[in-house]
């Protein structure tokens, strides 16, 4: 093998392993987003009940301003598209 075959063959196997390294830190960068909370206004979060239903009420709510899955100050008389009410 010629020296610049074989330096070919390095850089072929270097930019292999640079593409792999890379699709493993998207594929980290993608789980990462996906435990980020919700923006309110995605999930239509108003700082008041609606039809009786409020966060205090909703599994995912977070004493005594928190919320599992939207980010955010969330109050416990406000309400949003994801309430589910505690069992
Ligand atoms: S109603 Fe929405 S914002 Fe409020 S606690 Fe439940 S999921 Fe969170």
């Amino acid at each position: 093998m010629s020296n610049e075959t074989s330096n070919t063959s390095r850089r072929r196997v270097l930019h292999g392993g640079l593409a792999i390294l890379a699709a493993g830190a998207a594929a980290r960068a993608t789980t990462a987003a996906a435990q980020e909370k919700l923006a309110q206004n995605l999930v239509q979060y108003q700082d008041t009940p609606k039809d009786g239903a409020k966060c205090s009420a909703c599994v995912n709510f977070e004493k005594p301003n928190g919320c599992k899955i939207v980010e955010g100050k969330i109050s416990p008389e406000g309400w949003c598209v994801a309430f589910a009410p505690n069992a």
